[in-house]
């Protein structure tokens, strides 16, 4: 039996990349001699995309597409393209052509193997600077020891699911998934498929230094409760080193050495009111996360949708 592919694409303001990639990934999917859906979801962009989107789906049954309200970012646009792809496997891809859509058929080949994640590892990344590489494999580094999870290197959202897995993805109700611990934290069968990753020649990148931030907050907070830990690490040492400070004083008292009492008692009673900042800042933040749950919003809005009546 012929397998369905499944390609999602999280779009915001790309109205040049879409049609250089239409033209691209049409012959690459044509070539399969397998169904397939191309899903685009654009998430909220001012520019033209989705006058670009409603011209490919009007001319093209396969091109389907999701339009949010507004911009609630590239994860939120993703999931959205899992939830409503019915595909056999699901391919996650930029529209930048950044991640190659010549990978995608290594990929199947793979998924055909019996593979049940199939991540795309960047062995070159052009136009990425120093500081940027230095950054993200740093932060990746630290996620992967406050999460315990393997979460390979040089990879990014460019990915392959099969059915499975995207069932168990769409299952998970946490508000903030962030992808990439995700996948790691479901487990099944992986594999990575080797590929260069261009520039980007049309358009720019919209994630700016705070997105970018927004995005490494929310793998922190969401893959682990090591913050948590944190909290009471630092409670536990900062407890020990005020009482080590207050038995060392109360010896040296009695070895008859005069202190000035008010050089301590300062900086103890810093120590106690950062600490206890530190942990009503923390406890918020999974308060935080509780309440945002606990409202039921939905993760995003479609506002239009196209070629899903089947
Ligand atoms: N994207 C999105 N919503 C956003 C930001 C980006 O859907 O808020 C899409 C974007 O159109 C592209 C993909 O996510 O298809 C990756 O974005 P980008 O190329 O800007 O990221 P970079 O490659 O610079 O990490
Ligand atoms: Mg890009």
């Amino acid at each position: 039996m012929k397998a369905k592919y499944s390609i999602v694409v999280p779009v915001y303001n790309e109205e040049e990349a879409i049609p250089l990639f239409y033209e691209a990934v049409i012959p690459v999917m044509d070539k399969l001699k397998e169904p397939y859906e191309i899903i685009f979801v654009n998430d909220g962009s001012k520019d033209t995309t989705l006058e670009v989107l409603r011209g490919l789906a009007e001319k093209d049954k396969r091109i389907k597409y999701l339009s949010f309200s507004r911009n609630f970012g590239q994860q939120a646009a993703i999931y959205c393209g899992f939830e409503h792809a019915t595909g056999d496997a699901v391919i996650d891809i930029d529209v930048d052509l950044q991640d190659p859509v010549e990978a995608i058929p290594l990929m199947i080949e793979k998924w055909k193997e019996g593979y049940e994640v199939v991540h795309g590892k960047r062995t070159t990344r052009k136009g990425e600077t120093f500081l940027k590489k230095f950054t993200s494999s740093l932060y990746l580094k630290f996620l992967k020891t406050i999460s315990g999870l393997k979460i390979p290197k040089n990879v990014g959202e460019f990915k392959l699911f099969d059915r499975k897995v995207i069932d168990v993805i769409n299952s998970i109700p946490d508000k903030d998934k962030y992808l990439r611990g995700i996948t790691a934290w479901v487990g099944f069968k992986q594999t990575e498929v080797e590929f260069v990753r261009n520039e980007r020649t049309v358009g720019k990148t919209a994630y700016s230094f705070k997105k970018l931030l927004k995005l490494a907050w929310s793998g922190v907070i969401s893959m682990s409760t090591w913050p948590m830990t944190l909290a009471m690490k630092v409670g536990m040492w900062g407890g020990f080193l005020s009482l080590a400070a207050f038995i060392t004083f109360t010896v040296l008292v009695c070895c008859g050495i005069a202190l000035p009492l008010l050089v301590w008692i300062f900086p103890t009673i810093t120590i106690c009111f950062s600490i206890s900042f530190i942990l009503t800042g923390l406890n918020n933040i999974y308060m935080t996360r509780t309440y945002v749950a606990s409202q039921g919003r939905p993760r995003y809005i479609v506002s239009e949708k196209k070629n899903f009546e089947d």
